[in-house]
């Protein structure tokens, strides 16, 4: 394992390397051995090692062990033993958050290291990564605020008078936290940062392409003086997380991640009795009501239906189009998206990165026949790019029906369809007209149409005019898109355990 002192520079875009041999020049992790268990890193028990590779060019730069059963074994029980005995649980939660704070300060002092690894990992634009450290600050910080509500004394009088109830809540124990590639630290900070308040303590499985930035949030843990065993990191495939998520030591999961995976993990804990919580796929829409402001649409539509290279899970890519404006709405998607320049992730002009993984890229192209063979036509884009490196074209796709499985189906790519509708109400069907109900935006000129259709929608979150999460919201999904909600009180909630005692 190789180490260098953590830059403590606040990371621009326009500053950092834009070769891959210079950002592996800055960062400490590329190939390792260990794991983060009991306070330290430690050495697998077993040698195998999984590739990571860096989606712009397809070149291997990094490896990780794939963890043995003895590695999960230990670090199950470091958790279980620092639950049992470090005095993290039993500490006033306002001690716990000033611990958050600090480790919110160190988590941004690594802001640059975090941006170039994450860019390596999973090709997602620096422009992108670079505000990954803020996020994960303003998570942790968002949750230490959450630290009064858990300190103070909640006492509840009977309905009847006869007697009243004392509302108290434990940290439910350990926490098997598993992540995937799109935004690897933000989705495991936002499960790692409740759990910690509540008094937890966690095993964290990032994904197999996305492995090393992770350990910076670790490196902040411990530098925060959280005690030994609280956080603990292993790295591995698929089926470690499978080990983790049945550990009988194991009292909650938090998984965000595929549908498919998320429906076997549900039925594991369904089996265990093990309380869950699920973020899962979308096919979100962005409903176009026939008032809206094209130019306010195009200036955010990018960020609210196509972030992150198409590989975000609430984006809105199924445009929903007043019959009468479809052929304005094509154009002005199609400007938009043709405008927006794609390539090395690594310098900051590019908004348009690379597919994560070949499999993804592979998924993508499939997607884009399916599309042909049924009858969309492409306004931009709609092919692959030639090597090296996973780019698919930004791509349009218009004469999209819904019955379409590019209309029905997560793409996980940088695609949009758009599909006319006549009237609103028709479009509110079409809108829910999905397995999936995670996400969605309203556009209109009249904030107040736009809320009454928006809160038509079966779906855990939607904007008006513009999406963007709020860690004091709760964020989850409806139907297949998932169980349980993080953020706001109400994620946190799902770290804790209550018990009422009830007096005279
Ligand atoms: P997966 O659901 O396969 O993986 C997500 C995480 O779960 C990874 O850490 C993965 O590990 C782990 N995992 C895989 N199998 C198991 C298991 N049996 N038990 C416990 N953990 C497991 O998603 P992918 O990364 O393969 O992405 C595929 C699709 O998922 C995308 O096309 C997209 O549709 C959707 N997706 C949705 C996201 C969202 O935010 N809602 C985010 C990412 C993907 P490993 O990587 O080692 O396999």
């Amino acid at each position: 394992m190789t180490t260098h002192a953590a830059s403590t520079h606040t990371a621009q875009p326009a500053q950092l390397p834009r070769t891959v041999a210079g950002a592996l020049d800055a960062i400490p992790w590329a190939e390792v051995d260990d794991h983060f268990i009991d306070g330290d890193w430690v050495r697998s028990t077993g040698g195998a090692r999984n590739p990571v590779y860096h989606p712009a060019t397809g070149e291997q730069w990094g490896a990780v062990p794939d963890a043995t059963e003895e590695d999960l074994e230990r670090a199950v029980r470091a958790a279980h033993q620092a639950f049992r005995s470090s005095g993290w649980a039993q500490l006033p939660a306002t001690e716990r958050a000033r611990m958050m704070l600090v480790m919110a300060e160190k988590v941004e002092q690594k802001a640059e290291l975090l941006a170039l690894t994450s860019t390596l990992e999973n090709g997602s634009p620096i422009t992108e990564t670079t505000g990954v450290a803020a996020n994960a600050a303003s998570i942790l910080r968002y949750f230490a605020t959450l630290a009064g509500h858990l300190d103070s004394e909640d006492l509840r009088p009977f309905p009847n008078g006869a007697g009243k109830t004392l509302v108290s809540h434990d940290p439910v124990g350990v926490c098997t936290l598993i992540a995937p590639w799109n935004f690897p630290i933000n989705l495991m900070v936002a499960k790692l940062a409740p759990a910690l308040l509540a008094g937890c303590t966690v095993v964290m499985k990032p994904a197999s392409p996305t492995p090393l930035s992770i350990r910076f949030i670790v490196e902040a843990a411990a530098e925060a003086g959280i005690p030994a065993g609280v956080v603990n990191l292993v790295t591995g495939s698929g089926r470690r997380g499978d080990t983790l998520v049945r550990h009988p030591l194991v009292s909650k999961v938090a998984f965000t991640g595929s549908t498919p995976v998320g429906r076997h993990i549900a039925a594991a804990c369904g089996e265990l009795l093990r309380p869950v919580t699920l973020e899962l796929g979308g096919k979100s829409s962005a409903v176009v009501l026939p008032d809206a402001d094209l130019e306010v649409m195009s200036a955010v539509l990018l960020r609210s239906c196509l972030r992150n290279t198409g590989q975000t899970c609430y984006i809105s890519t199924r445009i929903l189009a007043p019959a009468k404006r479809y052929d304005e709405v094509v154009d002005m998607v199609t400007a938009t998206v043709a405008a927006a320049p794609q390539g090395n992730p690594l310098d900051p002009q590019t908004v348009f990165g690379p597919s994560a993984t070949r499999s993804q890229f592979e998924t993508v192209q499939e997607y884009l026949d399916s599309a042909a063979q049924e009858g969309a036509v492409a306004t931009t884009g709609g092919r692959a790019v030639d090597g090296p490196g996973w780019f698919v074209e930004p791509t349009v796709l218009r004469d999209v029906q819904p019955w379409m499985r590019v209309a029905r189906e997560e793409i996980f790519g940088p695609v949009l369809t758009v599909l006319p509708y006549q009237e609103v109400d028709e479009a509110v069907e079409l809108a829910n007209d999905t397995e999936f109900g995670l996400g969605g935006v309203v556009f209109s000129a009249d904030e107040d149409a736009a809320l009454d259709v928006a809160r038509r929608m079966d779906t855990g979150s939607v904007g008006v005019n513009f999406f963007a999460s709020n860690h004091s919201a709760p964020f989850g999904g409806r139907k297949a898109s998932g169980l349980g909600v993080e953020f706001g009180l109400e994620g946190l909630s799902a770290y804790l355990s209550y018990q009422s005692v009830h007096r005279r």
